[in-house]
């Protein structure tokens, strides 16, 4: 399911010429700096999903289960080489509503896994999973426990979209060996496109700092507009726009490297 993003990384190795013309120092192609845009809470909206997943590029796509439009707006991001993921409804610290396939503190294991496979099972194409909302359910170590061990079974990634610095999701992940990202930044807080810009650049600059960056937005209509004008700029300014699958493909494939050089060392 991963490789159909070598399609995509491979147009944006093609355009990097650009990047590295002007970046001067990049001595490699895959040293260019990567960027994970994220559009959240698809799903509950035609007009804005469509709207969403007519953004050009590798956006990621997390799709709320059991909502209006989902299943048909994953559908529709799969066959235009989108990753699609579900955004896993969890319980947050400010009693606000979930919606249906709620993740909630009170439920005991197998009633858990039962709610998060359905909910699974209501997003086609479903490649990995972040959260949505849950200020207190990744604060949990059992329920993230169970959320890796289910993410294993059905060998999805997870994204934790760090809700509260209290979250342990991403260390639960790492612990279990499941693929996993961090969100660095959210664009749209606030709805403006000075905000959103601002935002941006944050994460343009993290992804230059640290090698990538995870973005996250929603299907604000603000949001929708600025990342339709700023998505095909990204190649000229050096970052290349990537999908959470393909991401977590080259960490893998680097961490694989590691390994094996470490074995040769070792002798
Ligand atoms: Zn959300």
């Amino acid at each position: 399911m991963i490789f159909r993003w070598i399609g995509y990384s491979g147009l944006c190795l093609l355009g990097l010429g650009v990047g590295l013309t002007q970046a001067g120092e990049q001595s490699d192609a895959v040293a260019q700096p990567a960027l994970v845009v994220i559009i959240d809470d698809v799903g509950d909206n035609w007009v804005q999903g469509s709207a969403a997943v007519s953004l050009p590029g590798p956006v990621t796509y997390a799709f709320l289960p059991y909502s209006p439009f989902g299943a048909q707006l994953a559908q529709r991001a799969f066959s235009r080489g989108k990753d699609v993921i579900l955004h896993a409804p969890m319980e947050n610290t400010h009693d606000r509503p979930l919606g249906p396939g709620a993740l909630t503190a009170d439920l005991q294991h197998d009633d858990f896994v039962r709610v998060l496979s359905g909910d699974l099972d209501d997003v086609p194409h479903v490649q990995g999973l972040n959260n949505h909302m849950g200020s207190l359910l990744t604060t949990l170590e059992p329920q993230m426990q169970w959320v890796m061990a289910l993410a294993q079974q059905r060998g999805l990634f997870f994204i934790d979209s760090r809700t509260t610095a209290d979250t342990i999701a991403r260390e639960v992940a790492q612990r279990q060996g499941i693929p996993s990202l961090q969100r660095d930044v959210f664009l749209d807080h606030e709805q403006t496109t000075a905000f959103v810009h601002q935002q941006f650049l944050i994460a343009l600059a993290t992804a230059r700092r640290q090698g990538f960056a995870v973005a996250i937005g929603h299907p604000h209509s603000v949001t929708l507009e600025y990342l339709s004008l700023a998505l095909p700029l990204l190649d000229e300014q050096g970052v290349r726009l990537v999908a959470a699958s393909a991401l977590i493909m080259e960490h893998q494939e680097r961490l694989r490297l590691a390994q094996v050089q470490a074995a040769h060392v070792g002798g």
